[in-house]
């Protein structure tokens, strides 16, 4: 049954968004041991010339070569643990289990992860050791396995999730991005990923130039956005408001960046519908290439203030959107120390 939002537009009634979690079974529990077969040879294809993603840089990666992000045959693994800081409806109580994988296909100049994603940091992980991480995981009782920065190593991911599926892996999994997706990835995923969460940063070419070195962002996370949203829908919840399916998009917003901000929602909801679920979020700092050269980044060189987040969340509802990140009153548990995962050679 549709309702009429402050902008007009039509909207679903937020019980709609509502699953049993009884009934809930993750996408890949309804595929084949030989479709997943398929999906691991097809992963391993792309690898031998990869174009994962859309600097489509034509490396050997199987002969450990290396291209854009600068991962070859394995993946890196910067960190894995019971995350209690993402958003309330991934961490829960029991945390999310987040992979944090090193480096990435972006360059962003204010990356908010900058030490992982632009400097060396974790272990290369082979997959039977990257599938006993995400076991670990779900033995520690997360509530769904969370993939950080996998835009360049989706075929890796896939040739471990094959291994821990086969040895009882159930969790839902979160494909957490940058938005600068390839769709021969997203094609790899379809079916196995639950829950999309890729950033929608930023809206001009130019700006994506200066600020991610790669003017056809905005492009490419459309592209990839709608893509995502076509294989899972919009964000539903269990009764315990824990995400379960759909597309969460997460927006930095940026200061000084306010018209880029509206674009991004106007697109949102003409492109998925009002009933899109976004996170607006407010926590930019100066980092990395920002805070080492801040007079050549000067109009990001600062926090961003409250009336300007205000002023972004205002323009969402403008826009139609009506779906927004909001925090759920959990008993929070002792944040658990991140850890690295073991190096390799054990295997
Ligand atoms: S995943 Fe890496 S090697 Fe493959 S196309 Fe992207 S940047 Fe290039």
């Amino acid at each position: 049954m549709n309702t009429s939002s402050g902008g007009g537009a039509p909207r679903t009634e937020a019980g709609a968004f509502v699953v049993a979690s009884r009934a809930f079974r993750p996408a890949y529990a309804t595929l084949s041991r030989e479709a997943l077969a398929a999906r691991v040879a097809r992963a391993r294809a792309e690898l031998a010339a990869c174009r994962a993603c859309p600097w489509a840089c034509d490396v050997d990666r199987l002969a450990d070569e290396v291209g854009v992000c600068r991962t070859g045959r394995y993946a890196r693994v910067s960190s894995a643990f019971p995350h209690l800081g993402e958003e309330d409806c991934l961490r829960g109580w029991n945390g999310s289990g987040t992979i944090f994988f090193s480096w990435c296909n972006l360059h962003c100049v204010f990356c908010q992860n900058f030490d992982i994603s632009q400097r060396p940091s974790g272990h290369p992980v082979p997959p039977e050791r990257l599938a006993r991480v995400m076991l670990e995981l779900q033995a520690l009782g997360c509530h769904n396995l969370n993939l950080v920065t996998p835009e360049h190593v989706v075929p890796q991911v896939v040739e471990a999730l094959a291994i821990a599926i086969e040895r009882g892996f159930s969790l839902p999994i979160v494909y957490n991005s940058s938005g600068y997706d390839g769709l021969s990835s997203l094609a790899l995923l379809d079916g196995i990923v639950d829950i999309y969460m890729p950033d929608f940063k930023v809206w001009r070419p130019e700006t994506a130039r200066r600020l991610l070195l790669a003017p056809d962002y905005p492009e490419v996370a459309r592209r990839a956005i709608a893509e995502m949203h076509r294989q899972v829908g919009p964000l539903v919840f269990d009764e315990h408001g824990l995400a379960k399916r759909g597309v969460l998009i997460r927006h930095l917003v940026m200061p000084g960046l306010l018209d880029e901000s509206r674009a991004i929602f106007e697109w949102i909801a003409s492109a998925l519908g009002p009933d899109a679920y976004v996170n607006v979020m407010d926590q930019y700092h100066p980092a990395g290439k920002v805070l080492e050269r801040p007079e050549r980044y000067a109009d990001i060189a600062r926090r961003l203030d409250d009336v300007e987040h205000e002023a972004a969340l205002d323009l969402a509802r403008r826009a139609g959107l009506w779906r927004f990140d909001r925090r759920v009153p959990w008993g929070l548990t002792p944040r658990p120390a991140p850890r690295s995962p073991d190096p390799p050679h054990g295997d």
